[in-house]
């Protein structure tokens, strides 16, 4: 039988904006020992404020209006930027058929052209010739039939409270913390830097940062938990595979949401810290 006191800290949980979808979750989460973020949604807010357009052969409103055509159908944080700056409304009926390219970007058929949108790594896949942006911002570059389009710089904020959650987490016990990006090196160690984690892998594709969680469970004590954080973009399979799996609730996919085992209603990474002692205390009086 599972004991009152587990009801109590979910209760206490759901009042601090925490969705606990089990008392076994809570358990897991008082040994947590390894807690694995996503950088885009999860450290940083996501949002991305455009900073540069920088058309090649065709002029910006045209370039700006092929970018938001080709990201019409993804959720990915950098595409809703994209088509927040394009502003108008998008006539789906030009575009014949979408593939999001899963840690590279996306591929779209638009007025029979095959456009494609995302990083240096899918413009190299595709054998596009291109300039590398010189920037530490995350660039998206563009391709039209097989021709270099230009590029969008964005930058990302970190989110306000980012910091305090990596120290709070430290002095609630959390050996590692580290983060987890399909982003350039650039961008990721920057954020990585600036928020003081253990470790950082950038570059990686999702199959990657499964790779990289396995590892990370292997270096774990036997009693120790993992606990992996994320928006559920491109990061479904490590939310799975993870002891615990914790999702955005504001910016996170309805998947994810679903997938996830504790849901952060707030999206603020500082509430993980705040549900590892409500677990703490849980445990604690069960026992
Ligand atoms: P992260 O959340 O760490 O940024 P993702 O796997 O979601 O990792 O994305 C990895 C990289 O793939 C992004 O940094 C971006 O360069 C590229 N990318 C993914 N989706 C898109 C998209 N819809 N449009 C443009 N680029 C994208
Ligand atoms: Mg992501």
């Amino acid at each position: 039988s599972i004991p009152l006191s587990f009801f109590g800290g979910i209760g206490g949980s759901s009042k601090i904006g925490v969705l606990v979808k089990g008392s076994n979750y809570l358990e897991a989460l008082a040994h947590a020992e390894t807690v694995v973020f996503d950088k885009t949604g999860t450290l940083t807010k996501g949002s991305f404020a455009v900073s540069k357009i920088l058309p090649v052969g065709m002029k910006e409103p045209q370039f700006l209006e092929l970018a938001a055509y080709a990201e019409d159908y993804s959720n990915h944080p950098i595409s809703l930027s994209i088509k927040k700056v394009y502003g108008k409304k998008i006539d789906s009926s030009r575009i014949t058929d979408v593939k999001e390219i899963a840690g590279h970007g996306v591929q779209s058929i638009i007025d029979g052209k095959i456009v494609f949108a995302g990083n240096a790594k899918l413009m190299e896949k595709e054998h596009i010739s291109f300039t590398p942006a010189a920037t530490v911002g995350t660039v998206v570059y563009l391709a039209c039939d097989g021709k270099y389009a230009g590029c969008i710089v964005i930058e990302d904020e970190i989110k306000e409270d980012s910091s305090a959650a990596i120290k709070a987490l430290k002095s609630v016990g959390v050996r590692k913390s580290v983060m987890l990006t399909g982003d350039a090196d650039a961008v990721g160690r920057k954020v990585a830097d600036r928020l003081g984690l253990d470790q950082a892998y950038t570059e990686l594709l999702p199959a990657d940062k499964v790779d990289r969680v396995e590892e990370l469970l292997q270096q774990k004590s036997e009693k120790g938990t993992l606990v992996f954080v994320g928006d559920g973009i491109n990061d479904a399979p490590v939310l799975a595979r993870a002891d615990v799996g914790i999702a955005m609730g504001g910016l996170g996919s309805d998947a994810a949401i679903e997938a996830a085992d504790i849901v952060l209603m707030t999206d603020e990474p500082s509430k993980i810290a705040a549900v590892i002692r409500i677990a703490r205390k849980t445990i604690c009086i069960a026992n």
